[in-house]
């Protein structure tokens, strides 16, 4: 037969899942693996929650595409019990927050500013959409935001050069850097934003896993309603991520019914409508009963040890580590060390050790340059068998279970 006469369009795995496929590989040819590279929570699905999903696999229809009226009814509870009151109409569900973020980036149609470092798949999404990631640098110590004096330049510059920015994405907490932005940071950029006429997105799925007890979240729907987009899901601290269920505030007034509109739209061609079984359990999660929130604690409190340990080791190995103050990541920057691994190992960059660490011992973790940080740097999951060894993952599973 005769060969095509084009190849298709190059779009590479997302850096965390080619960890993950690469894992499953080594698994399968008998390998024993430690996963590190995809963000995922060492605990278990609460049986509550399953049987949630278990009594609703009857429900086999579409629904209406942005979410069962019981889902955004418990999403927009969820927002207003933690100071967002939020009307259920403004509330929109999709496979995953992943995608939901990539509807929202269709529907803005323009460049977008992501923090260097973030997650990888901002900047993927965005040029997936057809527009062009703005990098900008967060301040020192606080991850995900980018640092709002540097804001204003990098759009001015962008849009010199012809470039239409209309949005800026914030993680609140971040990943990868495991840390929290201080409120003032937040604040400022949210003035910046309006001063610039930009959407801020606001991904908040590692909100409740915030490791300090009753440290908020500074949520720039607080200080910029009228712009600002918040996402959440099950993924993260539920350990619901192959579920895919994920949740979407839009903005209050008309501009946000616009984008809600058009965010529809694009999820009416792409996806139809959330699966209908995990609607169902997710408006139970959300609704957040006793069980649930008692669950999410004991993650917290896991994660926050874990973490604090993993990150200390680090630090004692000489290596540049921020503080983990959310989440399950930690952040070391291994410039400290390089001539010390240059020497034993060979290892020049981030990148060369985590082929090192994949390929001879199958271990999973990402290079900062995954996130769009300069190559020394090391993203990893804290899972707490390293804390506690291998076998003790069952009884450290139990103790996040409920009694
Ligand atoms: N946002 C951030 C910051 C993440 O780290 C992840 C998962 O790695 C996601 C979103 C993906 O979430 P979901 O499972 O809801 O698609």
């Amino acid at each position: 037969a005769r060969p095509l006469p084009f190849a298709p369009r190059p779009v590479p795995l997302s850096a965390t899942l080619a960890v993950n496929e690469a894992l499953h590989r080594k698994r399968g040819q008998g390998m024993r693996v430690l996963p590190l590279g995809f963000g995922e929570a060492g605990i278990p699905i609460h049986p509550a929650l399953a049987r949630e999903l278990e009594a609703a696999a009857g429900r086999g229809a579409y629904g209406p595409v942005a979410g069962s009226a019981a889902l955004r009814a418990a999403a927009a509870g969820y927002w207003s019990r933690r100071g967002t009151p939020t009307d259920p109409s403004s509330v929109v569900c999709g496979p995953g927050s992943k995608p939901l973020l990539f509807a929202l980036l269709m529907a803005l149609g323009g460049d977008v500013v992501v923090p260097a470092p973030s997650w990888v798949t901002y900047a993927a999404q965005t040029a997936l959409v057809g527009a062009e990631p703005v990098r900008v640098a967060t301040p020192p110590g606080e991850g995900g935001v980018p640092s709002p004096a540097l804001l204003a330049d990098a759009v001015v510059r962008a849009r010199r050069r012809g470039r239409t920015v209309r949005a800026v994405v914030v993680t609140l907490p971040d990943n990868p850097t495991g840390t929290l932005a201080a409120e003032d940071t937040v604040r400022r950029l949210c003035s910046v934003a309006r001063d610039l006429d930009l959407v801020v997105i606001s991904d908040e799925i590692y909100r409740d896993l915030v490791h300090e007890p009753g440290r908020t979240v500074p949520s720039p729907v607080r200080f910029a309603p009228e712009r600002a987009v918040v996402t959440t899901a099950l993924s993260k601290s539920l350990a619901a991520g192959g579920w895919r269920l994920g949740v979407a505030r839009l903005p209050d007034g008309p501009f946000g019914r616009a984008l809600r509109d058009s965010v529809l739209g694009v999820a009416s061609e792409v996806w139809s409508s959330a699966p209908a079984p995990m609607q169902h359990a997710a408006a139970y999660a959300f609704a957040e009963p006793p069980e649930l929130v008692e669950h999410v604690d004991r993650s917290r409190r896991l994660h926050a040890a874990v973490a604090a340990a993993v990150a200390d080791r680090f630090a004692a190995a000489g290596a540049r580590v921020p503080r983990p103050q959310a989440a399950f990541y930690v952040y070391p920057d291994l410039g400290p060390l390089r001539e010390a691994l240059g020497e034993g190992h060979g290892v020049r960059t981030a990148e060369d050790l985590t082929s090192l660490l994949l390929e001879r011992y199958g271990v999973g973790v990402l290079p900062g340059s995954s996130f769009g940080d300069p190559p020394a740097a090391l993203r990893m999951r804290v899972a707490p068998s390293l804390l506690y060894g291998e076998d003790d993952e069952q009884r450290l599973a139990a103790l996040a279970s409920p009694a």
